[in-house]
């Protein structure tokens, strides 16, 4: 049993002798990075010694860390115990010192976007709930201070982007998000995490009712079917409309409005049609929440050659072309911004996590 995927009551649930406030301490513990089998006051000898029969700290070898040149982005590149490398990314934010931490759900992706280097990857496993949590640690670890509470570098967030689909691995994510968020554990605001999907409407609603705090960030490829069809697999077994349809339900239920994301793909999805698809699907997600949802445009980041060698199936958007889409959507009233999109130098760029792999 990792410990550090554990929530105090979750502790509790699995070593029954300890009392609750005993779990909290030993939880503080173990993501202050002492050693459980320490003694510290308020815990009993005979919990820790049922602690410590129970559970270890298990770790993820740090396999290698690149620091872009350009930008103050860090990919880390994680070996599990059975051999899989996942891959993590320290995101500066705008406020110095303060960073949010893109984490992998799963080794590989079943889904195949086609403009995602992961996606090629096929899917090789889940990862554990204290796996998803460890690649937070290990992040952490890497900041000034330790990131600790009173430490100048602070972990502030957690986006569900990297390597996989979290709806996908939903009871390990949702697990993760409990400790993240825990008071004792990482104490990660959860106002500060945002769940990406690219589309599996049961995992939204179930992430609405089961962390209403959590955020909703949804990959939309195109507003139009044929070309979202095209890009994303997943269309054809669970359609644009009814996606949207579960994140108002999930807007209405939380309050929050999601994320959107578009990848813009030099004359795939950049046309001003796509944009005018994209506005009416705005429009109506408004009408029926009453929220915008807020629109992040993506430059493309090259993934590579495809699996079959053929290149590059993609480039990115020309700056004219990518104004026009702008432009065309703000016209009818719908305003977006332009993701940053650092560490495309060290592959660590969104859509680029496993493009070396
Ligand atoms: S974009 Fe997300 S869901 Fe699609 S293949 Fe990549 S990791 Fe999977």
């Amino acid at each position: 049993m990792a410990l550090q995927g554990l929530t105090p009551a979750a502790l509790v649930r699995a070593v029954p002798e300890l009392l609750l406030e005993e779990a909290r301490r030993v939880v503080a513990q173990v993501h202050r990075d002492e050693d459980p089998r320490t003694p510290s006051s308020g815990i009993r000898r005979t919990s820790r010694e049922a602690v410590t029969r129970a559970g270890w700290v298990p770790q993820l070898e740090v396999k290698e860390t690149r620091a872009s040149r350009v930008d103050p982005f860090v990919k880390y590149a994680l070996t599990t115990a059975d051999g899989h490398v996942v891959e993590t990314v320290r995101i500066p934010l705008e406020r110095q010192g303060r960073f949010s931490v893109c984490v992998s759900s799963q080794v590989g992706c079943a889904l195949g976007c086609s403009f995602c280097a992961t996606g090629r990857l096929g899917l090789l496993r889940n990862l554990e709930t204290w796996e998803i949590v460890e690649q937070v640690r290990i992040v952490r670890r890497g900041l000034e201070g330790g990131g600790l509470r009173s430490a100048p570098e602070r972990v502030h967030g957690v986006v569900f982007q990297g390597m996989g689909e979290p709806m996908a691995n939903l009871d390990r994510v949702l697990a993760a998000i409990e400790v993240m968020s825990d008071p004792s554990a990482l104490a990660i605001d959860a106002r500060a995490i945002t769940v990406c999907t690219s589309g599996l409407p049961s995992g939204i609603r179930r992430l609405a009712r089961e962390a209403p705090k959590v955020r909703l960030g949804m990959s939309i490829g195109s507003a139009l079917v044929s070309t979202r069809r095209s890009l994303m697999p997943i269309e054809r077994s669970h359609s644009l409309e009814e996606v949207v349809a579960a994140a108002c339900e999930h807007a209405t239920l939380t309050g929050l409005a999601p994320m959107w994301a578009v990848t813009l793909l030099a004359g795939v999805n950049d046309g001003v049609e796509h944009a005018h698809a994209l506005a009416d699907l705005v429009a109506s997600f408004r009408d029926r929440t009453g929220r915008s949802p807020r629109l992040s445009v993506i430059p493309y980041n090259a993934i590579g050659p495809a699996n079959d060698g053929a290149g590059d199936p993609f480039a990115r958007a020309a700056d004219d072309r990518e104004q026009a889409f702008r432009d065309a959507l703000r016209e009818r009233g719908v305003f977006s911004h332009r993701r940053y999109s650092g560490g495309a130098d060290v592959d660590a760029a969104c859509g680029q996590l496993a493009a070396r792999a």
